[in-house]
């Protein structure tokens, strides 16, 4: 079996390590067919700190191309990724595309491959905020609805691609099998408490940690502005860890914010070995990044969400995760009152961490 993989965004990169070690793991077994992996990287996160530092500590293979395109507007960039993403396909003729998650190259590798009648399977599909606005939201719908497999993460997932009669279509199959990201945690977290160990130095348990990226919050210089006060104001109380992403820290300058206040520590990003041995010893997560909201889950970490809704449900229901909204007072008072929140991450709403072997022995059976 043929596979080409698209890839381009840091989350993306976390998804995509998973299926790749399941591949190297199922290639191992010489009594089985093998499954070659091409990979394309689109360039979206290009910086070394948003892209090779996860390829070299995830264990990605190489991407075999690398379009360098980024920096562009939504359309620019989508237009542009959909058409050389076509030239390699054609030259490929891979049995199957797989794309993760909800970024403009997700929707550019799926639209590439549907176009040419490629299977297309998306892994994190079903995942609605019910937010339009989001450029992500358009992603996630418009992939959902020309995939052949759909691979869910949640129940709540396979439910809004019912809702949207996505199963209705002839031959496409909703398989709910978990999530990747947990895949990729339980195999990295032993080796990720060995190596960041002098970035909590000195910081008592209690620390927080923050990080923030959305174009809701980016794009909005005032409510980014009172959503920064806030995250100094809880600082002063207790440590706060904040990896910048570089979209943020230019929108931060422009809104005129400052970055040296009493308990602050503004950094570059993080790579993922560090931040998930931060997620295990923090005493709460402050994010509006999708994966952060699991991942502090996964670690036993409550989580204040700075969003008006979220994709993942289930977290608040259970109580382990708030949605803050903007308003200052809110995301202060939300952030006492989740600090005290124990999380109990026994239960297995993201399946048991094998989400991805999983995948590989579907698509193999479906395939051939
Ligand atoms: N992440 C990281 N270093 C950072 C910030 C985030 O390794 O400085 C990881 C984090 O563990 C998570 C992923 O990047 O798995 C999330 O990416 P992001 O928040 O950019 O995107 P989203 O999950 O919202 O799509």
């Amino acid at each position: 079996m043929k596979l080409v993989t698209i890839i381009g965004a840091r989350p993306q990169f976390i998804k995509a390590a998973a299926l790749s070690r399941a591949i190297k793991t199922h290639n191992r077994d010489s009594s089985l067919q093998k499954v070659e992996e091409i990979i394309i990287h689109s360039g979206q996160h290009h910086d070394p700190n948003m892209s090779d530092i996860f390829f070299s500590s995830l264990e990605i293979p190489l991407p075999d191309y690398t379009l360098g395109i980024h920096n562009l507007s939504h359309g620019a960039m989508t237009g542009q990724m959909l058409e050389k993403i076509e030239q390699i396909l054609l030259h490929e003729a891979p049995d199957v595309v797989l794309v993760y998650g909800d970024t403009n190259t997700t929707l550019a590798g799926a639209l590439a491959a549907a176009k040419l009648h490629i299977p297309v399977a998306h892994v994190e599909a079903g995942l609605r905020s019910f937010n339009r606005a989001m450029p992500e939201e358009i992603n996630r719908i418009l992939t959902d609805h020309i995939a052949q497999w759909l691979f869910c993460p949640t129940q709540v997932a396979v439910k809004n691609l019912q809702a949207e009669g996505v199963d209705q279509r002839a031959g496409v199959e909703i398989i709910h099998n978990g999530d990747v990201m947990l895949d990729t945690m339980r195999y990295f977290i032993n080796k990720a408490s060995r190596i960041t160990l002098d970035r909590r130095k000195g910081s008592v348990d209690g620390y927080i940690v923050c990080t923030l990226h959305r174009a809701e919050l980016t794009d909005d210089l005032e409510r980014l502005r009172d959503v920064f006060t806030s995250i100094v104001s809880i600082a002063k109380e207790h440590p706060v860890f904040f990896p910048l992403h570089p979209r943020t820290r230019k929108a931060l300058d422009k809104a005129g914010c400052t970055f040296d206040h009493p308990g602050l520590e503004i950094m570059e990003p993080v790579g993922y070995l560090e931040m998930i041995d931060l997620l295990h010893h923090a005493g709460l997560v402050i994010t509006d990044s999708g994966g952060l909201q699991k991942e502090a889950f996964f670690s036993g970490t409550p989580c204040l969400t700075i969003r008006e809704e979220t994709e993942w449900t289930e977290l608040v229901e259970a109580g382990f995760n708030r949605l803050a909204g903007y308003a200052p007072e809110s995301i202060v008072a939300g952030a006492k009152a989740m600090a005290t929140v124990t999380v109990d991450n026994s239960s297995f709403i993201y399946g048991d961490g094998t989400a991805s072997q999983s995948i590989i022995a579907t698509l193999l059976r479906r395939i051939h």
